[in-house]
């Protein structure tokens, strides 16, 4: 198995009602390590940046306003399987597709509104770190 890194993003629907420590509770139970953390205030581009793959897609807009609604706390989590696992932890995109004991399921308000980001793929999760993240500011 492979050691790896993702990227995930704390949401503002979640910032907004204090589970910060609530999510980072399932990330660490899950077996991720928080190897870097911090708490920003996204601006508009930093999200259009973020998001461009979607931006055809009809909700993009909106994604975009809510990403930088309230802060996020954008991380780098590190773990055997890092990307697929925190996939999984998260649950579907849409929560009431989320299974049992995900963060979505637990915390997300709604399809837009789901409380956490994380990378889908390698090559995704290394750029997605890099826009966030130097690499000395990464303590693993
Ligand atoms: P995921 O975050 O699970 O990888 P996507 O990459 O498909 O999901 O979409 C990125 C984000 O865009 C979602 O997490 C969600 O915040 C938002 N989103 C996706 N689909 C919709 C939708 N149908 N309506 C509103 N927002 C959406
Ligand atoms: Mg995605």
């Amino acid at each position: 198995m492979a050691l790896e890194r993702t990227f995930s993003i704390i949401k503002p629907d979640a910032t907004e009602r204090n589970l910060t420590g609530a999510v980072n509770a399932k990330i660490e139970e899950a077996g991720l390590r928080i190897v870097a953390q911090k708490r920003i205030q996204m601006t508009r581009g930093q999200a259009e940046t973020f998001y461009a793959v979607h931006k055809e897609r009809p909700f993009f807009g909106e994604l975009v306003d809510f990403m930088i609604s309230a802060p996020v706390v954008v991380q780098v989590l590190e773990g055997e399987n890092a990307i697929t696992k925190y996939r999984d932890v998260m649950g579907a995109t849409n929560p009431e597709q989320a299974a049992e004991g995900t963060i979505r399921k637990a915390f997300a308000k709604s399809i837009g509104e789901n409380s956490v980001h994380g990378s889908d793929a390698a090559e995704t999760a290394a750029m997605e770190i890099a826009q966030f993240f130097s690499g000395n500011e990464i303590v693993g």
